[in-house]
């Protein structure tokens, strides 16, 4: 089994996209929490950032102690997932309204150029999502959110 740190981006003061009367805090939180009972369920552990609307530094910051946590071995994590739901948007001038931009709609999975296992991770999620009907944009992304 394995042992997971999950992490509901944003939260507090900090509700991350808006869109219309939706924020991104709440659907991070809810299928975080969603999902960190279904890894329980089939036996991992889980150790979450935050398990209600509570403010936690922004996601640099979270890296940073989510990787000290993790380099002191304690525990050692085999797995770390923040979940976002972004939005994309831009002022139309026409209006002046806010909309969606439908070119960058889509799912990704961000993972560590330095992590092997993290990709194959990512790679898992994405086409899980895609085997799921969920749109996603490149089959993932590759940048370093959290330094190895
Ligand atoms: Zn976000």
């Amino acid at each position: 089994m394995a042992i997971f740190c999950t992490d509901a981006g944003h939260g507090g003061t900090d509700s991350g996209a808006a869109w219309q009367n939706v924020l991104e805090k709440e659907l991070n939180l809810r299928y975080v929490l969603a999902f960190n009972d279904e890894l329980k369920k089939r036996g991992h552990q889980v150790w979450t950032t935050r398990k209600t609307d509570q403010h936690v530094p922004n996601l640099t910051t979270r890296c940073q102690l989510i990787n000290a946590h993790h380099s002191q071995g304690t525990p050692k994590f085999d797995a770390i997932i923040s979940l976002h739901c972004d939005v994309a948007a831009y002022r139309s001038a026409s209006s002046g309204r806010y909309m969606a931009n439908e070119a960058v709609r889509g799912f990704y999975a961000i993972y560590s150029r330095e992590s092997i296992q993290g990709r194959d991770l990512a790679k898992s999620i994405a086409n899980e999502a895609k085997e799921n009907g969920i749109a996603v944009k490149d089959g993932g992304k590759m940048t370093i959110l959290i330094q190895s």
